[in-house]
């Protein structure tokens, strides 16, 4: 194998392992040398020390002899000179004076081996030269050095005198090289000229001569030699300056260059592990790895030349034999795939060949169909001309292709002139934009088909009305030549004018034509709009009913009704501006809707103009009729939200006016609104006290004027709270009225007054012949069902003699009412005009009505003893009650002067407070004689 992984591999590692071994030579060298350099300068110093140490303890001891001999020359005392001399130096051997003779002037100490003796050149030197000193180093055998010196000395007059004479142990000297450490075992030594080792820090060593001339002076520079211990040492020799001795400094070289060996061996080992470590992981992958994938690329040759290589795995645990089994299994997988996929591929081309087979009879069948479509292209063309509805082909720019007869028709122009035009040129150009996007929606694919509606100006005749309907015939999103468009147009204008027309009809009423309540209200909503975008926008509503309208339609009839409408709207129509809109609400209740009002007073003025037309007598057929109105106004306020709102405070302004009778206007404030509240909240407490039976009823008596006695009762209703007050009748009846709970509630008064009568009946026989009086209210009256009620409850009640209905005036107006009294009066009921005198109802009607006896109003009975007039009106109307064969009861009676006035007058009842309050039923029983007054 040219690139066998594992030559590389170790190729690759043995240099590594060699740069490795070269730094590491490099380092061991650098540290040598750095430690070689320390050695010497530690020698070197070592030495420089030593002679340093000799040189000074010499220097002292001359320095000393000198300073003693100079001392001789002033004093006798040598004796004491020398002792002096001596204990400053304690290794003064001995020392001695000696004349020019050589006699022995005085001395001290001994040396017991060596006698002191001197060259006579010397001596004579010394004689001659006082500062002049003489210097010799010896050596005792088997002991260290001693020096041995001598000085002249004078007398006082400078003339010599003889020599003095020192002998000194150098053991100091010793003493300082022993104290001195050469690393661990090194040494220092001194040689004398006689090369014997004078002084040590190897005191065995003391005295020994050495043999060999290696050891010898002078090699003074760092150098390698043979110690004396005959190990191999780094040496340094150093003279000394005073005498021919010399220093020499020893170190064994193993000791000296330790430093740099330590750290050396250790790399050396570590690199040597490293080594042995990589050469296992080599052989390991070699043998696990590099052997494994050799034979797994050779399979890998084998299986591209199209054979199945046998691959057994090493160790079919590790990755690598997972790999190779794996890729066994996959070279089997292979094999039988290739199989296979020739099987298929045979399988297939039989299939093709079939397709191809069929392939050609579908192209001859497609011949044949391309045939049938030019025929029915024909066909589809033909469709078109002769369809019944119009039909063009176009572009899809809209450029007519072919159109047929009937839209050229509907058009009203001719193929040619159409052909190469465009819908542009046909519709109304408001209706394009519409189009375009059809179009554009159907090339974009959202839509199969799209439809619009347009219209166009025909040359004549009123606008057409078409339905568009586009088809796409192509691929939508792609503009090629084959793209066309195909358009049906129908002709919707008869219909959309249908649809116009119920459009119509819906926002308008369709008596008078005016707008209807729903057109009203959008119009409305959108006034506020404009309100609430500018609060500085001003609109008003006006609400109007007409006043007698009612008694117009029941007496002349519906048509005459159905007339007076349309009149009183065409009138509203005339004294309006263009921009207000006057719409009918229902019934005789029409809305004014007055836009962009600049001043208020200017609506007070036109509805001042719309009454007084009104008051204007409207001709119907024959007749001329007054009507009159009451309106509401309702200014508008950023407060309405919408036109309900406004519509109905109009509606409660309206509502005032017609309460207040006078026939003018009035405009809405809070202040209504809270008072329609209020009605209606009590409609509701009376809604509720009805389904309570919260209701009790009162009487009053009526009593004979002449004979003082009772003849009836009249029943008042009252409401009793649950704290046990009555609320007197005038607080709810009219809002019962109102509500129309009037009914439900004067049928409960009219039934239970029934039941009362009976049961009085049965204690009391004498009110057998008594009456009760039932105040009815107009709307009871004129209820549809009334009659029927009366009939039922008469069914149940056998009091109908006993009887008798209370009417007021304005009730009589009613022109149904007649009939009403009439059958009321079949059935043996008696009839009362209540109040009499107070409605506009003039005496000369009351012989057309059915009625028994009329009740004189409380007003009048009050005022009686006051005026004269009223005096008269009472006794007129007396007068008047008797021709019709009337009986007359007065109201009010309150005190005794009443009755009497009354007699005179000639009226037959009364009733009043003189007499008796209205009390409870309860009571009616026990107090039957107890209502005649103490009359004085
Ligand atoms: P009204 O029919 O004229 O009833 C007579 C009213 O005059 C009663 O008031 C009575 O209490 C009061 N009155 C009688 N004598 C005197 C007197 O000497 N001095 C004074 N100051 N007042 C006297 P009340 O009960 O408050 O009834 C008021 C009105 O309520 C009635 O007037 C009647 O119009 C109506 N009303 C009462 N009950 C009914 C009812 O059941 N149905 C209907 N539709 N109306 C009723
Ligand atoms: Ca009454
Ligand atoms: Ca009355």
């Amino acid at each position: 194998m040219k690139h066998s992984l594992s030559r590389q591999l170790i190729r690759k590692v043995l240099w590594l392992s060699l740069l490795g071994f070269i730094g590491l030579g490099g380092v061991f060298a650098l540290s040598l040398i750095i430690t070689l350099q320390e050695v010497q300068k530690r020698l070197e110093w070592s030495g420089l020390r030593a002679v340093h140490n000799f040189d000074r303890l010499v220097l002292d001891i001359e320095s000393d002899l000198l300073a003693t001999s100079h001392s001789l020359s002033s004093s006798s005392d040598f004796e004491h000179l020398l002792q002096q001399m001596r204990s400053r130096n304690r290794y003064l051997l001995q020392a001695r004076l000696l004349d020019h003779n050589g006699q022995t002037l005085q001395s001290i100490g001994r040396m017991e081996s060596q006698p002191l003796t001197l060259p006579e050149d010397v001596k004579s030197t010394l004689k001659s030269k006082i500062d002049q000193t003489y210097v010799s180093l010896n050596t005792l055998q088997g002991k260290g050095p001693y020096v041995e010196m001598a000085a002249g000395f004078t007398n006082e007059l400078g003339i010599s005198q003889g020599v003095l004479m020192i002998q000194v142990d150098l053991t100091e000297l010793e003493n300082q090289i022993i104290r001195q450490k050469v690393g661990q075992s090194g040494y220092v030594y001194i040689l004398n000229s006689d090369r014997q080792i004078v002084a040590t820090n190897q005191l065995h060593w003391l005295g020994e001569s050495l043999p060999s001339p290696q050891h010898g002076l002078g090699a003074n520079n760092f150098h390698l030699r043979t110690g004396l211990n005959h190990q191999l040492v780094f040496a340094v020799a150093r003279p000394l300056e005073q005498v021919p001795w010399s220093v020499i400094v020893e170190q064994p070289v193993l000791e000296a260059i330790q430093p740099a060996l330590g750290p050396t061996a250790l790399i050396t080992l570590a690199l040597a592990l490293g080594f042995k470590v990589i050469v296992n992981i080599l052989s390991f992958s070699r043998r696990e790895i590099v052997d494994p994938l050799q034979k797994l690329s050779l399979g890998v040759e084998e299986f591209k030349a199209g054979r199945l290589p046998q691959l057994e795995a090493v160790d079919a645990k590790n990755e690598l034999g997972q790999l190779t089994t794996a890729f066994q299994s996959m070279a089997v997988q292979l094999q039988n795939s290739f199989e296979i996929l020739e099987l298929r591929v045979q399988e297939r081309t039989s299939q093709l060949a079939s397709i191809n087979h069929k392939l050609a009879r579908e192209v001859i069948q497609h011949q044949a169909t391309a045939k049938s479509l030019a025929a029915s292209e024909m066909q589809f063309r033909k469709t078109i001309q002769l369809a019944p509805i119009g039909m063009a082909l176009t572009s899809l720019d809209g450029e007519f292709l072919t159109i047929n007869k009937a839209l050229c028709e509907l058009l009203e122009s001719s193929e040619e002139q159409l052909i190469q035009r465009s819908w542009a040129d046909v519709l109304d150009p408001r209706n394009l934009e519409v189009v375009t996007t059809s179009i554009q929606e159907l090339l974009m694919g959202r839509h199969k088909s799209r439809q619009c509606e347009v219209s166009c100006q025909s040359s004549n005749r009123e606008p057409l009305h078409l339905v568009l309907n586009f088809v796409l015939i192509g691929i939508p999103d792609c503009k090629d030549q084959d793209s066309h468009l195909i358009i049906q147009i129908v002709d919707i204008t008869d219909r959309k004018k249908a649809e116009d027309q119920l459009a119509y009809a819906a926002m308008h009423d369709h008596l008078t034509g005016l707008a209807n309540r729903s057109f009203l209200v959008e119009l409305i909503d959108d006034e506020l709009k404009k309100v609430h975008q500018c609060h500085d926008y001003t609109f008003s509503v006006l609400f109007l009913d007409l006043d007698r309208f009612k008694m117009v339609n029941d007496s002349l009839g519906h048509n005459m009704g159905d007339e007076l409408l349309i009149q009183v709207a065409q009138q509203l129509n005339q004294s309006l501006c263009k921009k207000d809109t006057v719409a009918r609400m229902g019934g005789d209740e029409f809305a004014i809707l007055l836009t962009d009002i600049r001043d208020r007073s200017e609506v007070a003025e036109l509805v001042k103009c719309i009454l007084h037309a009104l008051e204007s007598p409207f001709q119907l057929g024959t007749y001329r009729v007054n009507i009159g109105a009451s309106i509401g106004i309702a200014f508008s306020n950023p407060c309405y939200s919408s036109a309900k709102d406004i519509l109905r405070d109009a509606d409660i302004a309206m509502y005032k006016t017609k309460k207040a009778k006078t026939g003018e206007y009035e405009i809405f404030h809070e202040g209504m609104y809270q008072q329609a509240l209020q009605r209606l909240s009590l409609e509701s407490k009376v809604r509720q006290a009805l389904e309570n039976e919260d209701f009790i009823l009162h009487y009053q008596p009526i009593l004979s004027l002449e004979t003082l006695t009772v003849s009836g009762f009249e029943a008042l209703v009252r409401w009793k709270q649950s704290d046990g007050t009555l609320v007197p009748p005038n607080k709810f009846i009219p809002a019962a009225e109102e509500s129309g709970l009037i009914i439900e509630l004067g049928n409960w008064v009219l039934e239970q007054a029934c039941r009362d009568l009976i049961r009085w009946r049965s204690h009391i026989p004498s009110f057998n012949d008594i009456e009760v009086n039932v105040n009815l209210s107009g709307n009871q009256l004129q209820h549809p069902e009334f009659l029927q009620t009366v009939d039922s409850i008469l069914n149940t009640y056998n009091v109908v003699h006993q009887l008798k209905l209370e009417l007021t005036e304005t009730m009589l107006m009613d022109s149904n009412v007649i009939s009403i009294l009439n059958q009321l009066k079949q059935r043996g009921l008696k009839l009362s005009i209540d109040d009499f005198g107070t409605g506009y109802s003039s005496l000369r009607y009351l012989q057309n009505f059915p009625v028994d006896s009329l009740k004189i109003d409380r007003s009048f009975i009050t005022k009686m003893g006051q005026t004269r007039s009223d005096m008269e009106v009472v006794h007129a109307i007396i007068s008047l009650a008797h021709t019709f064969d009337l009986s007359v009861v007065a109201e009010g009676i309150e005190n005794p002067e009443q009755i009497r006035q009354l007699v005179q007058l000639g009226c037959q009842f009364g009733q009043g407070f003189l007499f008796s309050k209205p009390i409870p039923a309860s009571q009616i029983e026990s107090r039957q004689f107890e209502f005649i007054p103490q009359v004085s």
